[in-house]
This record gives C-alpha cells, structure tokens and sequence, in this order.
C-alpha cells in the first residue's frame, strides 16, 4: 500500500484474514484516530486502559502497536487542503483490518456535492445534484457526506453498524429493572432511506420523477413532496443477517431477531425478514431453528444447542424491549430501524454515554465511541472515556482477547459501581466521588 504522508509503523505486524478467520500475532499494528473536541482526552485514558489489560492478561507476551492514523480537523492540519478525511488514513485500515476511532466533528463545509472519484467538492446546479464532475467528468458525484463517520462507513463498506447494550451496575436508569436488557444489534449500515438518494420539494428531479411514475405506473404523488428512496437488496440483508446469526451461534446466544416493519413496507423490510428466514434456513439448518418450527415441531420448548430465529415488527419491538426485555438478544435491523432502537436500548439503560460500536464490514472493523466530540469540554480532561473504553473491549473480544476484554469489563464495572465516576454520573448518584477523564482511566486499572 502506497502512503503519502503516514510512515510505515516501527514495531508489530498486520493482522490477516485466512479462510474467513483472524490470525493476530503477539503485537498486532492498530491504528487509531484520536478524533475531534474531547477525543484526544478519551482516547488517552482507553489507550492506557487497554494497554494495562493486555499487559496484565498475558504477563506482558502481548502489546498492541498501536499507529496514529488522521481524520477531521487532526487531518486538516497534516494534510491541509479541505482533507478531512485522507486517503492515507483509508489505506491504513484497509492494510491493517482493524482500527478504532474517537468522535469526529461533523465539518458544515460550503461545498454540497463530492465527486467519489477524484474528491472535488462542488456547488449543485440549480439546488440539484450535477450530472457530471467539473473537474474529471466522472457522474459519481454524491452529496458531501453527511458526516466523516457515513464517510467512513461507506468508502470501507463497513456495512454491519454492531451495538451492545447492556446495564452496567451502579449506573442511574430510568427504568425498574435495568439488568434485564442485554442486546446486541446488528444494523445495516448501507441502504434504507440512508443511501442519499433524495429530490428536493419542486426540484427539476423531483417534478420529473413525479412525472415518470404518474406516466409509467399510474402512481400518484403529491406535486409539491420531497422524494427519498429506500432500497433494500438481498445482498445488503444478507449479509448483514449472516454476520447477526454467526455472532449468535459463535456466542451461544438464544436468539436473532428480525425487525422490520414488512407488515407496511412488504417489499423492503418485508422481504428482509423474507430474506433472513430464508438465509437461517438455507445456510444454518443445524444450527437453528424458526420461531414457526419451535411451535409446529416442539411445542415452544426450545431443542438445545440451537439459535431461535424470530421475527418482530419495529413498532412492537419498541415495547416488548422495554416489557419483556430478556426475551430479546441479537437484533438484526434494516438501517433506521437500527438507528432508532440502539438510541432507545441505550436510554434504557443509562444513555449514550456508556453504549459502545463498531462499523463491521468483511474482514474490516472499525471500533468506535457512539457519542460526539462535545466540544465545550476540549481538553478539560472532563467526560467520561467508557463508550470509546467499551468500544475497546469490543475490539479485544474481536481479536480473541477475551482474557484482557473480561479484566476491562469488570474493572469498570467495579469503578462505576464504586460511585467512582465522571461528571456525568456522579451527577446522577447521590455520595459519588466525581473524577476526571484521567483519574477515571487509572481507577479502572487499578481495580484489575
Ligand atoms: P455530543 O458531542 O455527543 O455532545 C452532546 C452532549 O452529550 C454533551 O454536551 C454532553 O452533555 C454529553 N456527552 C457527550 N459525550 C460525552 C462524554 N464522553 N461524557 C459525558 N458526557 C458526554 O453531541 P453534539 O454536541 O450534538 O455534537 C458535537 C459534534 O460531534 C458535532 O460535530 C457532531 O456532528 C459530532 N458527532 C460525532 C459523532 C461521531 O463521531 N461518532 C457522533 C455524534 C456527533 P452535557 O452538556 O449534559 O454535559
């Protein structure tokens, strides 16, 4: 891989993937960007935590190498030029597999539009998308991306948005029984009304696409609507529902769950349940069994050994999660049903500010904080570290450190649970102890 300005990392070596399986050597190389706003402090006291994790795990026979790598106003400031996000950061975690990232600023540039082949950002025509790019020509030219991180996301094809939820002791929720939610969903990161393809109310596109359908299908559409598309493939539902099922049968978890809302959209969200039966039947056959066959073939008592494959419609999956929340487990989710229900799962059980993720694609993983750069705390050394400190348990249970992902969780745990918190917390819990970013760092170390 050719780099412009990164330099070749000095010590470790890459991880590979063999036949769908990850080798990691004794110090694997993993970049990471520090991020925007209170990135740099979160990600000081996540790198020390994980450091200390490692060592301890394994006597000090593994250490990550880790390898700064530049996005958002970081990247500016290397690569000048608008490059927020470099190609040298792209090739990076294209060689290196796997990475892990704080919060970016979301940049409010004056350009709309972005040529995806030569990156020349460009003013629409008209409030319209250009039909071509000014500078090469090329008809790739998208809106600017909404955010570095749906940058990110889409130039990697990290297609499988992957969040964990579950209630960390100690930890104020506004709910009875916290404990019982313990998901992990699977969204899908690339399509749904995500994909940017959208007319503006009274644009030349959006009068002629009206036209067109009226035309040639009789369909009628208000004249002064704005359009979006949702498209929703058997190959992005696929793929994202087989990562869902591995992840169950790898974890011995009971359950995948479907949730759509196909009873209105049948031919979108219908169909990725559709798909997804389909799939679990097709390519898993001894390894699960359908909420159907559960009733047909066993009476509703679950065979062991096996993962139930169920279906459930996004509205309905709202409040059984927060009545009946251990009877879920993994979720697999077109894209805004994902996006809704983490945010909803997350509140559950104390906010955003603990819930970590990661953006999955095939053999490609990019662990990340959920919240944003909070930019009235840069450098205060202030905010609490856990979602970025969780993305790395995340990361190492990715790797198969399970060992050092275990001392992690518990550790934090123990510190939460000890009323040692953050701001944010300890603003929450009468008679806690309030610690900076930092001090909050060493305190989960300690309690190793
Ligand atoms: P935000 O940065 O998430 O901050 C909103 C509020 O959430 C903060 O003022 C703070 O609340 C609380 N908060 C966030 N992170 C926290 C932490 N680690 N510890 C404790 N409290 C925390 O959202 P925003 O202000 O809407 O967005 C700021 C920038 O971040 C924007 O440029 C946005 O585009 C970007 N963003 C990036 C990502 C990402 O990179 N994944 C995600 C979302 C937003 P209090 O004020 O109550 O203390």
């Amino acid at each position: 891989m050719e780099y412009k300005i990164l330099k070749k990392p000095e010590y470790g070596q890459k991880i590979e993937f063999k036949n769908e399986k990850i080798f990691v050597s004794d110090n694997p190389i993993i970049p990471f960007i520090e991020g925007d706003g209170i990135g740099p402090d979160i990600w000081s006291a996540t790198k020390n935590v994980i450091d200390a994790a490692v060592k301890k795990a394994y006597d000090g026979k593994k250490e990550i190498a880790w390898y700064k790598i530049y996005a958002g106003l970081d990247a500016l400031n290397k690569y000048g030029n608008d490059n927020i996000l470099p190609e040298d950061t792209l090739n990076a975690i294209k060689e290196y597999k796997v990475a892990i990232k704080g919060p970016l600023t979301t940049p409010v540039g004056k350009f709309d539009y972005v040529c995806l082949k030569c990156s020349k950002e460009q003013d629409g025509i008209d409030g319209n998308r250009p039909k071509k790019c000014i500078k090469c020509g090329a008809k790739f030219i998208t809106p600017r991306f909404r955010s570095l991180n749906v940058g990110l996301r889409q130039k990697l094809d990290l297609y499988a948005c992957v969040r964990p939820v579950r209630w960390f002791n100690g930890v104020p929720a506004p709910v009875k029984k916290p404990e019982k939610l313990d998901v992990i969903i699977f969204r899908e990161n690339t399509e749904d009304v995500y994909s940017g393809i959208e007319f503006q109310e009274n644009s030349n596109d959006a009068k002629k696409l009206i036209g067109f359908l009226k035309e040639k299908f009789n369909k009628d559409i208000r004249k002064d609507s704005g359009i979006g598309i949702k498209p929703i493939s058997i190959t992005g539902s696929k793929r994202l529902i087989r990562k869902a099922i591995d992840y169950a049968i790898q974890n011995n978890k009971p359950s995948v769950t479907l949730v759509h809302k196909g009873n209105i959209m049948k031919f979108t969200e219908g169909a990725f349940r559709d798909w997804g039966y389909e799939l679990a039947k097709s390519e898993y056959r001894d390894e699960i069994i359908t909420e159907q066959e559960l009733w047909d073939e066993y009476d509703g008592n679950m065979p062991k050994g096996k993962v139930l494959i169920k279906d459930r419609i996004a509205d309905q999956t709202f409040q059984q999660l927060l009545l009946r929340p251990d009877e879920y487990s993994v979720l697999a989710t077109p894209n805004l049903n994902g996006d809704y229900i983490s945010d909803a799962c997350a509140a559950q059980v104390g906010g955003l500010g603990l819930a970590p993720g990661a953006n999955i694609g095939d053999k490609m993983a990019l662990f990340e904080a959920t919240h944003g750069t909070a930019p009235k705390y840069t450098g205060m050394d202030k905010v609490n570290p856990s979602s970025l400190i969780i993305s790395g348990v995340m990361m190492l249970q990715y790797l198969g450190w399970n060992e050092a992902a275990d001392l992690i969780e518990l550790a934090l745990e123990k510190t939460i649970s000890n009323k040692s918190v953050t701001y944010d917390l300890e603003r929450q819990m009468e008679g806690a102890t309030k610690l900076k970013t930092s001090e909050f760092g060493k305190k989960i170390v300690e309690n190793m």
